[in-house]
C-alpha cells in the first residue's frame, strides 16, 4: 500500500513547532510508533515521519516534521515551513515560558508560509497536573484569540495525542475538498 490503491492521493506536510523540551519528538513518537522515550535528547535525526491516516474511506498521508532540537538556536529553517498546510505549536503546561513563546512562534509560522495553515495550540505534559503552571483556561483562551484549535495532550499517557494530530489532519483535509 506504499504506492496508493489508484485512487486519490493525498500528502500533507505538518510541522511541530514550540520550544526545546516541550515534548515534540516524544508527540510524534508516541503518535507515530506508540513510543515514549523518557531520557529522549535534543536531536533524534530524524526529519519527519509519514503516517498514513484514514479520513472519509480515503488514505492520507501526513508526514509530519520535528525540528531535531534546532529550536535550540532560533534556528528553524525556511524549508522547515515550505509547504506546511498544519502545524501543532506545542508548549509545556510546567513551564510557563513556553506558553509565553507561542505568538512567537506563530508569528514565524506566518512570516514563514502564507498558506492556510490548520493550527492546533497543543498543552503537553498533562499528566504533571501537580507542577501544572499554565491553567487550562488559559490556553483555551489564547487558542480562541488566534483562531487555533486547542488541546492539552500528554505524550507519557498517550492522552489525546492521536486526536490533536488527527483533528490537523482532518482540518487540512476539509481546507482543501
Ligand atoms: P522536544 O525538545 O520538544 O522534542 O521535547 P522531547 O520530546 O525531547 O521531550 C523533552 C523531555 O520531556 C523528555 O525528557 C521527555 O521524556 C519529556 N516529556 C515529553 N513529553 C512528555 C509528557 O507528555 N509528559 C511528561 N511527564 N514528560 C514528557
Ligand atoms: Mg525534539
Amino acid at each position: 500500500d506504499e504506492n496508493g490503491e489508484g485512487g486519490e492521493e493525498y500528502l500533507f506536510k505538518v510541522v511541530l513547532i514550540g520550544d526545546s523540551a516541550v515534548g515534540k519528538s516524544n508527540l510524534l513518537s508516541r503518535f507515530a510508533r506508540n513510543e515514549f522515550d523518557a531520557n529522549s535528547k535534543a536531536t533524534i535525526g530524524v526529519e519527519f515521519q509519514t503516517q498514513v491516516v484514514e479520513i472519509d474511506g480515503k488514505e492520507v498521508k501526513a508526514q509530519i516534521w520535528d525540528t531535531a532540537g534546532q529550536e535550540r538556536f532560533r534556528a528553524v529553517t525556511s524549508s522547515y515551513y515550505r509547504g506546511a498546510v498544519g502545524a501543532l505549536v506545542v508548549y509545556d503546561i510546567t513551564r510557563r515560558g513556553t506558553f509565553d513563546s507561542i505568538n512567537r512562534w506563530l508569528q514565524e509560522l506566518t512570516t514563514q508560509n502564507d498558506s492556510t495553515i490548520a493550527r492546533m495550540l497543543v498543552g503537553n505534559k498533562c499528566d504533571l497536573e501537580n507542577i501544572r503552571e499554565v491553567s487550562t483556561e488559559e490556553g483555551k483562551s489564547l487558542a480562541e484569540e488566534e483562531g487555533l484549535f486547542f488541546m492539552e495532550t500528554s505524550a507519557l499517557d498517550s492522552t489525546n495525542v492521536q486526536t490533536a494530530f488527527e483533528i490537523v489532519i482532518r482540518e487540512i483535509y476539509n481546507n482543501i475538498s
